[in-house]
């Protein structure tokens, strides 16, 4: 490990933030950037630092205070907003109490800020406050865990960092882990850091280069000694094959398994509310994975409990599984899942009795041998993020088990005391607050096309975790990337699929098992369009429409309604026709009647369906002519003649077809997409049915 501290960077560093920003805390702000940016030291709004500045009030009034980072926000990125300040001196008034409640120090801290702020400080702000330094970094190093979690630990200690450190037991995080270290350090005031048991290490200075080179010094020692001490490497033979094996597996079994960890969704009952799976998995995993005796290493408690609100106590190790029998590896999932569940609510009840009641307690993670990891949460951000963790849980689990280690096993106790403290679950809960269609996945065909665009950004906003695809993968990619940055998200995804191609659209369902875990609806909206009378149609441009208009739907709700079956938690699919099906136009045959062969097929699969909780509806829309600068496919074709045959230009077409409405109104894609959104939302009972968006045509009208 090596220092990332630029002494050159500093002064451009700081002339980037506002001039009345003591400087001190700028510097901290730089340091924690550093730390931040090495998951080898801290992984997702875990670790802290802090400084200690003279602080003038409104009124003029020097006040000593600290600023502390806020609670779960990720130290990579973090702002001057996200250092909370606290009057120093209330703080330090806790140094003689032993005990308070995560409420109680909530309270207090929010009466201690000198400055308003919404974020929680960090559940280790007191652990900063009683050092005695003006810089204190709290990180959770991977080299530094896989020491710790040994049993050998305190020897190991001594023979690579001597006197330089203390040792603590693992206390519980909050006061007790405050007064713990400050008494640790007390005992040896020569001493430069402290390690925490399971947790982590604590280093300090004067400056902040000073506490961060402390940091990296202890950690590249302790990284280089571990190193050394691997004697029985795990050899990995690199040959695709076994991983190619896994991922086609997965496929077959990811959306059981979403399936089976399916809960109500309490917004709407008619809703299952279903995980998002992550699979972790190469070869190098898979080689550990056939290790058996390298399995109660990684079946075992967290590395620190900080990460038991994200990956839970332990996993779900499930082996010897017949995937060839799919109904079997269904039922076996479903007996191991309860009896997870059974034993955890069980340890839980111990610790909480009466405080918590759980009906299940299901796994976040899941390990079967020949498949990898899969990590299950509530968003694809959370499941990433715990496979994330999970990748450090094996590179500190390997570690011990290849230099002959003994894992220590964090106490039941302080799991669930850190799995339900107010101050973690306030770090998770507030992700999964939302509405019915947060974190659902939907796949947006045509993506790329102004209607498309629409409905990705509109189901985005929503809450939706949102598939697009087009054939034109450049137009995707680069909608995708747009929508990405304009939302701050990961939870879009580009899909190149001809919807033509049989095996496209097969292996395009396969990609988002593959990054998701399954598929919960399916907007089918990817068409075209050609103006020709009957007499002039070249056939070659009528089948192209049927083509897309009518193969390409039938192929999409075909492979959709296979991996729908397979989850067996219902499934919505709503098909973007046309007001043209109930009032054709003339010189426009192939659109209206491949339209309508699509409309027809959408209604024959409602009735198909129902048996499986899979609900069909359509959409028809009228004269939607652009999505922001993106103008439709179809106007494009359309629009000119239209614009020829009337004496109109493009503005006077819109207004014409404004006019023609009973509403005058101009239809946009958002329109479009709120219908959608009122068929995915199931908040009727409801299939086979189609929703004008038309500003009120009566010929149009479905009858
Ligand atoms: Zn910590």
């Amino acid at each position: 490990m090596h220092s990332l501290w630029d002494e050159s960077e500093i002064t451009e560093f700081k002339l980037s933030f506002p001039s009345n920003l003591p400087p001190t805390l700028i510097e901290q702000i730089y340091a924690t950037r550093l730390l931040g940016t090495d998951k080898k030291l801290v992984l997702h709004g875990g670790g802290n630092t802090s400084c200690k500045v003279k602080y003038k009030n409104i009124l003029g009034e020097v006040i000593d205070t600290l600023f502390i980072k806020a609670s779960g926000c990720n130290m990579a990125e973090v702002e001057a907003k996200d250092f909370i300040p606290l009057e120093l001196n209330r703080l330090l008034k806790l140094e003689n109490i032993k005990e308070i409640s995560d409420e109680e120090m909530i309270e207090y801290f929010v009466m201690s800020r000198t400055l308003p702020s919404k974020s929680l400080p960090s559940i280790e702000t007191l652990l900063h406050a009683f050092l005695p330094f003006t810089f204190v970094d709290h990180t959770h190093p991977t080299a530094i865990l896989a020491i710790t979690n040994r049993k050998d630990c305190e020897i190991l200690i001594k023979e690579v960092l001597g006197a330089t450190v203390e040792l603590i037991p693992y206390v519980k995080v909050g006061i007790e882990c405050a007064l713990a270290v400050k008494n640790a350090f007390q005992k040896n005031t020569s001493c430069k850091a402290i390690i925490i048991k399971q947790h982590g290490l604590v280093t300090w200075g004067e400056s902040a280069k000073e506490a961060y080179t402390s940091t990296i010094d202890i950690v590249d020692r302790v990284e280089k000694f571990l190193e050394k001490k691997i004697n029985k490497s795990i050899q990995v033979n690199y040959s695709n094959e076994k991983s190619e094996k896994a991922k086609s597996l997965y496929v077959k079994i990811a959306p059981i398994i979403r399936a089976e960890l399916s809960q109500v969704n309490p917004l709407n009952e008619e809703i299952k509310k279903s995980p998002i799976l992550y699979l972790l998995s190469n070869p190098e995993i898979l080689a550990l994975l056939e290790k058996k005796d390298f399995i109660p290493y990684l079946i075992s408690t967290p590395i620190t409990p900080d990460y038991i609100i994200r990956i839970g106590r332990e996993p779900l190790f499930i082996e010897s599984v017949n995937f060839e029998e799919l109904t079997t590896f269904k039922d076996t999932l479903c007996k191991k899942i309860e009896e997870y569940s059974e034993k955890n609510i069980k340890i839980i009840g111990k610790y909480l009795n009466g405080k918590i009641s759980l009906s299940k307690y299901l796994p976040k993670v899941i390990v079967i041998p020949e498949i990898g990891i899969i990590c299950c949460r509530d968003s694809f951000e959370e499941a990433k993020r715990a496979a994330e963790i999970m990748a450090q849980e094996i590179e500190v689990k390997k570690n011990i088990f290849e230099s002959g280690g003994e894992y220590y096993n964090l106490d039941e106790e302080h799991c669930i005391d850190m799995e339900f403290r107010i101050y973690q679950r306030a770090k998770v809960d507030k992700k999964e607050e939302g509405n019915v269609l947060t974190n659902r996945i939907v796949l947006v065909t045509g993506a790329a096309g102004a209607i498309g665009r629409g409905l990705c950004s509109y189901l985005l906003e929503k809450g939706c975790c949102v598939v697009a695809s087009d054939l034109d993968k450049k137009s995707v990619d680069d909608f995708v990337k747009e929508l990405k940055e304009k939302f701050n998200t990961s939870r879009i995804f580009s899909l190149q699929m001809d919807v033509t191609d049989e095996v496209s659209v097969k292996k395009g369902f396969q990609t988002i098992v593959e990054i998701l875990g399954g598929i919960d609806a399916i907007v089918v909206n990817a068409g075209i369009a050609h103006v020709s009378n009957i007499e002039n149609m070249s056939l070659s441009d009528f089948q192209r429409l049927e083509k897309v208009n009518i193969e390409g739907t039938l192929l999409t709700i075909r492979e959709a309604t296979k991996v729908f079956k397979l989850q067996n938690i219902g499934g919505d699919i709503v098909l973007i026709s046309t007001k043209n099906v109930f009032s054709p136009g003339a010189s426009f045959g192939a659109y209206s009647a491949t339209k309508a062969a699509a409309h027809q097929l959408a209604r024959i699969a409602s009735l198909e369906l129902a048996p499986f909780n899979i609900r069909v509806n359509m959409v028809a829309p009228d004269a939607v002519f652009s999505y922001g600068s993106c103008k439709s496919g179809l106007w494009s074709a359309v629009g000119p003649e239209r614009m020829r045959s009337r004496g109109l230009d493009e503005k006077g077409l819109e207004e014409y077809y404004r006019n023609r409405n009973l509403l005058k109104a101009k239809v946009e894609a958002t329109h479009v997409a709120a219908a959608v959104e009122f068929f995915l939302k199931r908040s009727t009972p409801t299939t086979g049915a189609t929703i004008p968006v038309d500003g009120g045509l009566p010929d149009a009208t479905p009858r």
